[in-house]
């Protein structure tokens, strides 16, 4: 037995006085870890080889609980070195006649593993948010898909049924698509679309939604905008897409749109009510010349 030594231990031994918080003892295990020599270790305070926050946490939690229930477990604490390199440790502490007993491990293996874990687990988080996000965008527009917007209506309109905000419903599409691709190219087509998307894009705010619906079709759910304020916006759209070049092909828009009131409100399907009717607008746009926006009527259900 006498061979045996606490310098022996593969952890950190110490011992300090409860009032002073002074290093009375340590083993060479500490000495060695912490590169101090023994001279310099007896009689240095406790809060020289800890960091502040330890510090905080030994006056706030370890002493209180030591001295209710004498020893205090598994509490994570940071030594520092001599060099004043941290070290990550866990310490169980115990009084014992005005003395606190220290056994502390080091737990920088332990750190590693765990900040690794959670850096793993951040990157597959967002992955994982790439990929829904993927799963939303038209891959040709680059705007939200048909089954993305659709969700992010339904989450619109929940908010506004608690707090009423105006909105319209725009059904946009292009007219006479069809000879635009017949007569250039179904590759110019795509062009054509590319471009238009940005260009509805760039008309919109953060809050409103913008999807491609189908085809050369695109949703368009402006956010807090009257009556007032939806026909002067589909106004410039239509100057807009005038504006825009394509060598000499040109563009024109019908638009169908629908405006949420507040009577509405207390329907059971608002949106696809709401889209119904902006469709109902968007043919009668068709019927009576294109290039032009026309405002759903009640009377023209059908
Ligand atoms: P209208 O004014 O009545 O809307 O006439 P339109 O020619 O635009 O309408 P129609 O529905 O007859 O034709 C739409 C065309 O849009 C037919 C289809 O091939 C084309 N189209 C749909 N999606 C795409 C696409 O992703 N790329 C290209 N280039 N064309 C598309
Ligand atoms: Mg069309
Ligand atoms: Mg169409």
């Amino acid at each position: 037995m006498s061979d045996k030594s606490p310098n022996d231990f593969p952890c950190l031994l110490i011992v300090t006085d409860f009032l002073s918080a002074k290093i009375d003892y340590c083993n060479d295990y500490t000495l060695a870890l912490l590169a101090y020599d023994e001279q310099e270790m007896i009689g240095k305070y406790f809060s020289e080889i800890v960091s502040k926050a330890t510090l905080i946490l030994f006056e706030s939690y370890i002493r209180p609980s030591v001295l209710e229930s004498s020893e205090s477990i598994e509490v994570q604490i940071t030594l520092r070195t001599k060099a004043a390199e941290r070290i990550p440790s866990v310490s169980n502490v115990r009084l014992h006649e005005g003395k606190l007993y220290w056994s502390i491990f080091t737990a920088v293996q332990r750190d590693k593993l765990y900040q690794e874990l959670i850096e793993t687990r951040d990157s597959l988080e967002k992955k994982a948010e790439a990929l829904t996000q993927l799963t939303r965008i038209d891959p040709l527009s680059s705007l939200l898909n048909r089954r993305a917007a659709t969700q992010d209506i339904s989450v619109l309109i929940h908010r506004v049924k608690r707090s009423f905000t105006p909105m319209a419903f725009l059904l946009i599409d292009v007219d006479f698509f069809k000879k635009i691709n017949d007569t250039y190219g179904h590759d110019k087509g795509d062009e054509v679309l590319i471009s238009l998307s940005k260009a509805l894009k760039s008309s919109c705010r953060e809050t409103d939604i913008l999807a491609r619906w189908g085809g050369e079709e695109f949703l368009m759910v402006l956010y807090n905008s009257s009556v007032r304020g939806t026909a002067k916006f589909c106004e410039s759209l239509h100057d807009k897409v005038a504006k825009l070049c394509f060598d000499d092909v040109s563009l024109t828009l019908s638009i169908g749109v629908s405006q949420l009131s507040q009577a509405l409100l207390v329907e059971k399907n608002i949106s696809d009510l709401l889209i119904k009717q902006a469709d109902t607008a968007l043919f009668e746009a068709k019927e009576t010349g294109r290039n032009r926006t026309v405002f759903f009527k009640p009377s023209s259900t059908k």
